[in-house]
């Protein structure tokens, strides 16, 4: 199908200095986790979006020197021929698919924890980093002030390793000062408080990023296009950096050095406010700052905003906001963004739905990132796997899959791909299971393009496969009715509940009057229903770290309900990692929500809940012996009246079909059925990301020896005394 030509102006080139880009998708530097120590990771996972047609691609940030070390979070480094050498897997890659490759220069300042290399940063002021570069520690990591022979000595670091990159093969190196890193410290009159000729007036400040700017551009001249990142508002007034105070002006000083702007809003501490959560913020979320940038240079500029809809894509290019489309999270859950709307296939594109999932796992750090939407995200090169392209069947076996959920609906929807008979079955009316209530928890509506993705693609496979169906609306299957249903495989995806009587991962075991079956008290599914009535004053009591207990406390104290939490784990802790928590936290204080926090509950009664400090609780080093523990009693008890109690303390898998067939094998080969495997939250309750990377799993895998159990992944390890495994000879290609 051909594309609308309103959509053209999308596919023009643009030039970046020396350099011209095919297109104005430019997947603006992000991390995954694979920095310098995962080559064939960053290679393959950036290749596919060179593939799927992004014009430019970048690193995520890039170290210039050890003295910004940012470990446990896994980043690139530019430091030495070593990792010239791993990125240069990544650079050939781009190259061979037409696509220009962009590194960004990354200095941490005290904002990276130096852990492994025990460096400490140089920067224009000594300060305590307000990030918590070590989880949750915010004022852990100190730097030390400057001198004048060290600003000059980082300068010398920036060009190093501009160099570097060059010789790398890069095309675009990108001074990294977005989200308060590297020169921004000096711009940013809230780190920078020197009294010399590099602090005070702006002019003063700008002086450090402008003289790096020049030391890049007289070492490698026009051999690359040199861009910058700028967070162009830090967004807390006066005391910060302003658009129309600062930045404007810096702009106009900064331009003639440079061949392209990158621009952000935010700083590192709330980097949230940039990647903007769905739950917080629409596609375009930064445009009321950056329309300005344009009417302050002539070089093209380059902004974000989760740009997923070709429409608002080429409306903010034609309104002259920005030139070229920044993607970091579209990018991921959909590396084919750019030739779907090229080839006019809209309906095909995986929308990012903006959980921040894919932040989360960076954020934490050490581990590969993922992605809710793209199951291949990352895996590209350890698994082989290609997010467009499918292993065509290898049998002729028919698979029932059990629940549409994420994990049954990605299951099936790859399996199709693949050319299977799928029979998919559901007593929802509905593919998506439970994200069908999420989607309708505050803010979170934008999470149904999960279900929405993989509801269409399945309807379009259908039209093709004619012996699949989906079957909706269906009465629950039994193991009489699964053992009958006459398909050789089966997939039990029948996914999680909440806990009716209150069982938590504290005691494992269920509190006392916890009782969902009772009228005044309700699990989260019941929420959903809306069948139960619920009171004025309403108290939950919470062991969840994640979302379900901050938007079903927002839904209800946005109702006018008095709403009191009682939770042994911080409200909403993990939602620090998908930089959701503050937005969430301010939200629900607007809302005048009370929490009770390190408590947990020992007794609900009718109209009360008997609640305790966690750590006024000994019992758990109970000794019994003649000697006696230095810990008290648990003497803190108190009791809270409430109307209504909703219980957000733990999940419960949904394997009871599972088991029975199990415990029924003896009858599955006279019932010609080979195989049953549980998957999902069936087998154990996880997020959703990693639900539908099971049914994706599965999928791929259908054909192995064991496919309940996930194959061994290649791991790019280093072996002592070896050369790195896969070896320096490893193919480059995907295993397809
Ligand atoms: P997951 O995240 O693992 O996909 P979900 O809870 O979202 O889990 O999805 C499970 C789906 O399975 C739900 O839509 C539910 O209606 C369906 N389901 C559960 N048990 C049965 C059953 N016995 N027969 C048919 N569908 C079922
Ligand atoms: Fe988008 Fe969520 Fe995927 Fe990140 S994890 S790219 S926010 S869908």
């Amino acid at each position: 199908m051909a594309r609308d030509a309103k959509y053209d102006i999308l596919f023009e080139p643009v030039k970046i200095g020396t350099k011209t880009t095919r297109n104005r998708f430019y997947q603006v530097p992000h991390c995954i986790g694979a920095g310098t120590n995962y080559p064939g990771f960053q290679m393959a996972h950036r290749g596919v979006k060179a593939e799927g047609g992004f014009g430019v691609i970048n690193t995520e940030q890039c170290s210039i020197h050890p003295e910004c070390d940012d470990t446990l979070r896994i980043t690139a480094r530019i430091w030495d021929e070593g990792d010239m050498r791993n990125l240069k897997a990544m650079v050939d890659r781009l190259h061979s698919f037409g696509s220009l490759a962009g590194c960004e220069l990354f200095y941490a300042g005290p904002h990276g924890p130096g852990l492994e290399a025990r460096t400490i940063s140089r920067t224009p002021s000594q300060y305590a980093s307000e990030f918590g570069t070590v989880p949750a520690c915010p004022g852990f990591t100190y730097s030390h002030e400057a001198d004048k022979d060290e600003l000059k000595r980082l300068q010398r670091q920036y060009a190093d390793a501009a160099e570097r990159a060059r010789d790398t093969g890069f095309d675009i190196v990108d001074v990294y000062g977005a989200h308060a890193y590297g020169p921004m410290q000096w711009l940013n009159p809230y780190y920078n408080r020197r009294t010399d000729e590099y602090g005070g007036s702006l002019e003063n400040r700008a002086r450090f990023w402008i003289e790096t700017l020049e030391g890049i551009k007289n070492r490698v001249g026009d051999d690359v296009a040199l861009v910058t990142r700028c967070a162009i508002d830090t967004l807390y007034g006066d005391t910060g950096l302003e658009l129309e105070v600062d930045t404007l002006r810096f702009v106009e000083q900064a331009s003639d050095y440079l061949d392209l702007w990158n621009v952000t809003i935010g700083d590192i501490a709330e980097w949230g406010e940039d990647a903007g959560p769905s739950r917080f913020y629409a596609s375009g979320h930064e445009n009321d700052w950056v329309k300005f940038i344009k009417k302050h240079t002539n070089k093209p500029v380059v902004g974000v905003g989760r740009y997923t809809q070709a429409d608002k894509m080429q409306e903010v290019v034609r309104a002259g906001v920005i030139d070229l489309i920044g993607c970091a999270r579209p990018s991921i859950a959909d590396p084919f963004l750019p030739k779907k709307i090229e080839e006019g296939r809209l309906d095909d594109v995986r929308v990012c739905i903006g959980c921040n999932v894919c932040i989360s796992r960076w954020e934490m750090g050490g581990v590969p990132f993922i992605c809710t939407q793209n199951a291949t995200a990352a895996e590209e090169y350890r698994r082989g796997w290609h997010p467009e392209k499918f292993e065509p069947a290898k049998s002729d076996k028919s698979v029932l899959v059990v629940g549409a959920g994420p994990c049954g609906s990605e299951c099936t929807r790859v399996l199709l791909e693949r050319g299977y008979t799928v029979h998919l079955y559901d007593t929802r009316d509905k593919i998506g299971g439970y994200v069908n209530d999420v989607a309708a928890l505050p803010g979170l509506g934008e999470w149904g393009y999960h279900r929405d993705y993989r509801e269409t693609q399945i309807t379009k496979l259908l039209k093709k496969n004619k012996q699949s169906q989906v079957a909706l609306n269906q009465k629950p299957l039994t193991a009489d009715d699964v053992l009958e249903y006459g398909a050789e495989r089966v997939v039990i995806a029948t996914g999680a509940k909440w806990a009716t009587d209150g069982e938590n991962w504290m005691t494992h075991a269920p509190i006392e009057g916890a009782d969902a079956s009772k009228p005044n008290q309700l699990v989260p599914e019941q929420v959903y229903e809306g069948t139960k009535e619920v009171g004025k004053n309403i108290v939950i009591v919470n062991h969840d770290p994640y979302y379900t207990c901050p938007s079903i406390a927002e839904k209800y104290a946005a109702a006018g309900h008095n709403v009191t939490i009682i939770s042994s784990v911080e409200v909403g802790a993990y939602m620090h990692y998908t930089l959701e928590g503050p937005n969430m936290h301010r939200r629900l204080h607007e809302l005048g929500v009370e929490v009770i926090g390190e408590s947990a509950v020992s007794k609900i009664e009718d109209g009360a809940v008997e609640y305790f400090n966690i750590w006024a609780e000994g019992s758990k080093r109970e000794y019994r012996g003649p000697g006696k523990l230095p810990r008290d009693e648990n003497k803190s008890h108190k009791k809270i009246e409430c109307d209504s109690v909703i219980l957000i303390t733990g999940r419960k898998s949904n394997d009871a079909l599972y088991r029975e067939l199990k415990a029924r094998k003896d009858e599955w080969e006279k019932n010609g059925i080979e195989d049953i495997w549980v998957l999902g939250d069936a087998e154990a309750p996880r997020i959703i990301a990693d639900a539908t990377f099971d049914g994706h799993r599965l999928a791929r895998e259908i054909e192995d020896e064991d496919p309940q159990h996930q194959k061994p992944f290649k791991r790019e390890q280093k072996v002592w005394g070896a050369a790195y495994i896969p070896g320096d000879n490893d193919d480059l290609e995907f295993r397809l």
